[in-house]
This record gives C-alpha cells, sequence and structure tokens, in this order.
C-alpha cells in the first residue's frame, strides 16, 4: 500500500497541496479511506467529507490563537456545510455556530448546539426569524441596518425580553476576492456603513430591548490576503474607542470569516497570520473576540466522487468528458466560475498519457462545466474521479434541477466511513407534489 506510483506533475501537485489525499497503489484515499471502496458500494455522485480532518483543522485556529495569547470563540459558519452529523459532531467539541436563516437555527438545536453560542447573522432576517431566535436565546444577533435595529427592538419588548445584539459593519475595505463572494465594500448590501456606526451604536444602547454587545464585520469570502483583515480590523478598533470614548461599553468584536483555502496553486491562507493580525489590531481592546469560518474549515475536508459517463470526441478538438455530476450537485463552477482539482480515483487511471478535455455534465447549459482544457489522465466510460474541496459551499447548494436526485453523502472519521445521507430517490422529487383532479393522468402512473 505503500507504493507511490510515478504519476503527472500537475497531478502530484494536488497531491502535494492536498495533504489529507494520499495515493498508494489501491488507489486514492481520503484521511486513510480508499475513495473507490465509496464510489462502487455508494454510487455516484457522491460527497464525501473527512470530519476528522474538519476537526483538525478547527483546532489549528485555535492552537493558533491561543499562541497569539487571544481568547476567542469559534463560531462555524453553518452555510458552507450544515450536515446534522457535523454540527452535533462540533457541538460536543465545544464549537459554536454561526447561522443565517431559522432553518440553520433548527439545525443547530436539533444538533445539540447551546443556543447561547449561537450567532444570527444575515442581511434580511424575517419578524419570524426575530422571534425565534430572541425566544430560543441565542448568543448574539448580528444587526445589518438600522431598520432591523429597530424591529429587533420592538420585537424584544413585545416578548419581553432584551435582544443581545452586535453592530455588523462594513468597513469599505477591499478583500481583493471575487466579486460574487466579496460584502466588505460601501457598495455591497451587507453591514452598517462604518460612517453611521458610532451614531447608531448610539442609538442602539438608548431602545428598551435592545442589550448592545459590541461590533462584528466580515469583509467576503476566500480571501487569500490578510491586509485586509488588518485595515478592517483597524477600522472596527477605532469605532470601539470612538463609542467608549462616549461612556458607552463594548464587550464583544465579532472578527467573521473568509479565510481562503488552495483550490489551485494559490498557497491558502494561513489562520496563523490572522492570529497575528487580530492581536495586533484588537489584542489591546480587552473584549470578548469571535470568529466565524466557514470554508477554511471545511472546504479542503471534501470531495465529489463522480463516475465518467462517455467521452464525446467525434470532431472536436478538445473532447469533452461527460460526468455523472453536474452544476445541480456542484454550483460553485456555473456560479463564480471557481476552479476545482480534479483526480482520478485509482493508481492505473493516474498513470495513462495526459490529454486536454472539457469536464461537463450531463444538465442542458452550457454553464454546467467543471473544467475547460483540463489536462488529465485518458479517461474512459466508468472510471472514477474526484472533484477536489468540495466539502464547503458544495452539497449544500445543491438542487434537483433536471429531476436529479440529490447525490448520497458520506462522512469519514477514524479511517472507516458511513453514509450520512442516502442518494435521493426518484419518488422522492415528486413525494410533496399536489396534482389537481383536472391535471390527474387519465391513466394512472404505475
Ligand atoms: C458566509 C459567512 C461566513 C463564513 O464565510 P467563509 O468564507 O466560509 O469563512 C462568516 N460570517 C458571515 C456573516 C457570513 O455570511
Amino acid at each position: 500500500m505503500s507504493t507511490h506510483p510515478i504519476i503527472a506533475p500537475n497531478l502530484a501537485d494536488l497531491l502535494t497541496t492536498h495533504s489529507h489525499l494520499t495515493l498508494t497503489s489501491a488507489g486514492l484515499m481520503l484521511d486513510n479511506v480508499l475513495l473507490t471502496t465509496i464510489a462502487d458500494k455508494v454510487g455516484t455522485p457522491c460527497w464525501v467529507l473527512g470530519i476528522g480532518i474538519v476537526l483538525q483543522r478547527l483546532q489549528r485556529i485555535k492552537t493558533a490563537m491561543q499562541a497569539a495569547e487571544l481568547n476567542i470563540r469559534i463560531h462555524y459558519a453553518v452555510k458552507a456545510n450544515d450536515h446534522c452529523a457535523l454540527l452535533s459532531r462540533l457541538g460536543k467539541e465545544g464549537y459554536g455556530a454561526d447561522i443565517v436563516s431559522f432553518g440553520e437555527l433548527a439545525r443547530t438545536q436539533k444538533a445539540g448546539i447551546p443556543a447561547q453560542r449561537i450567532l444570527f447573522s444575515g442581511v434580511g432576517k424575517t419578524e419570524t426569524e426575530i422571534e425565534q431566535a430572541i425566544g430560543l436565546g441565542v448568543g448574539q444577533i448580528n444587526v445589518e441596518s438600522a431598520e432591523e435595529l429597530a424591529l429587533i427592538s420592538t420585537i424584544a419588548v413585545r416578548l419581553g425580553k432584551k435582544a443581545p445584539v452586535a453592530l455588523r459593519v462594513n468597513p469599505d475595505v477591499d478583500a481583493h476576492t471575487h466579486s460574487k463572494i466579496t460584502t466588505g465594500l460601501a457598495h455591497n448590501k451587507f453591514g452598517i456603513p462604518f460612517n453611521d456606526a458610532a451614531a447608531l451604536y448610539a442609538h442602539a444602547a438608548r431602545l428598551p430591548g435592545i442589550d448592545i454587545l459590541g461590533f462584528a464585520t466580515h469583509i467576503g469570502s476566500q480571501i487569500l490576503e490578510i491586509d485586509p483583515y488588518r485595515a478592517a480590523y483597524a477600522r472596527i478598533a477605532s469605532l470601539v474607542r470612538d463609542v467608549r470614548s462616549q461612556g458607552l461599553p463594548v464587550y464583544v468584536v465579532d472578527c467573521g470569516g473568509g479565510l481562503g483555502i488552495a483550490y489551485g496553486t494559490d498557497p491558502e491562507a494561513q489562520p496563523e497570520a490572522l492570529a497575528h493580525v487580530i492581536r495586533t489590531e484588537l489584542g489591546g481592546l480587552d473584549v470578548q473576540l469571535a470568529l466565524e469560518p466557514g470554508r477554511w474549515v471545511v472546504g479542503p475536508a471534501g470531495v465529489l466522487l463522480s463516475r465518467v459517463i462517455l467521452r464525446k470526441e467525434q470532431g472536436m478538438a478538445v473532447p469533452f468528458l461527460i460526468i455523472d455530476a453536474a452544476m445541480n450537485d456542484l454550483l460553485r463552477p456555473s456560479l463564480y466560475e471557481a476552479w476545482h482539482g480534479i483526480l482520478p480515483l485509482t493508481a492505473e487511471t493516474m498513470q495513462r498519457p495526459l490529454e486536454r478535455v472539457h469536464v461537463v455534465g450531463p444538465v442542458c447549459e452550457s454553464s454546467d462545466c467543471f473544467a475547460q482544457n483540463r489536462l488529465l489522465p485518458k479517461l474512459q466510460h466508468q472510471d472514477t474521479l474526484a472533484l477536489l474541496d468540495t466539502g464547503a459551499y458544495g452539497s449544500v447548494m445543491s438542487s434537483t434541477y433536471n429531476s436529479r436526485p440529490l447525490a448520497a453523502c458520506v462522512v469519514i472519521e477514524n479511517n472507516t466511513w458511513e453514509i450520512i445521507r442516502p442518494r435521493q430517490s426518484i419518488e422522492e422529487l415528486w413525494h410533496d407534489e399536489i396534482i389537481p383532479t383536472s391535471c390527474a393522468p387519465s391513466t394512472p402512473l404505475a
């Protein structure tokens, strides 16, 4: 099992930057489990998430923060990957959660994460969601506008409570990430404009339903540089000093999420560097710090397994490799032009001669494309492959477009694997649909 077959440099690079993946003579392994076994037993497409890897990555963040002598609470951003299995495991380890909807709040409660450890973010929380969050006693609601602040106060007064609130400030810094995932620029819909934040904080302190705790910020996602964080935290620190100078207490600064990972050849963001910046900019403020990492924690811990349906090459300069996963499973390439590494699953396929192909799914959209002109070993009908770094913003964004059932989900921990969601059945695609009598088929379907 220990032999490392000779493979093409670009594939070898992917293995180097993805240390949780190892290639043995038996095939590609994620955290010591052979991925072909899962593909064969569960079928494809299939999501695989290494929970042990997730825990190691969270531990790395914790260690980095401790080494910088920071006392910081980690609230995993549920929207990156919201499986109950994952959430309950994280809850048991003492982590909190950052949520953006009542659905996510309900999941964390089912998973046993105490409400006190929940941060409720999001630019458009409904009245019902706010009521439910206050009712359940969530630890902190991050408010994104003056209008929302007023609404929360009214609801809390009606419930006879005070809502614990932080103001999410838009620091107007450019995180140099993709335009569809940046959130910290003045023209983005997120957060309270920096110049309004101090006055709104003073106003919040006077509202009867609000227990004002401090400030929050989140400047975007897949951030690979540390300087934008420095700029954002410097602005938040100046706000803290400003409102304190007006005699208002500040207890909390929530530093957000957004750390980027190594999809391609870019090196991933280092939590140690983030810890250093937090320490420098916010370390002396005597506030409870919080972090909301999502992608960095779960992204590299997941792969999407797929199988080649066919090669379409007749008359094509570059052949199409049509695989059984599609944009309804993994949306990121269609939505953000995201790049995902692709590796064949067996040592034998890994060593075949290389060719350039377009890797596409079967969905009837031209944007259903995973990779263009990708150099891969020559793959054929039935060969299996893994799309890398799909643990974050992968299965959570799936749909059943083209009436394609949701793919199966598997977790790996302690060298074994387990199904946490079976592949959706065909009947489940329409089980909650109602057919009015006027539409009913004249001869009932079998
Ligand atoms: C999405 C989101 C996060 C997590 O972002 P990642 O890039 O996955 O780390 C954290 N906080 C808020 C408010 C978010 O919207």
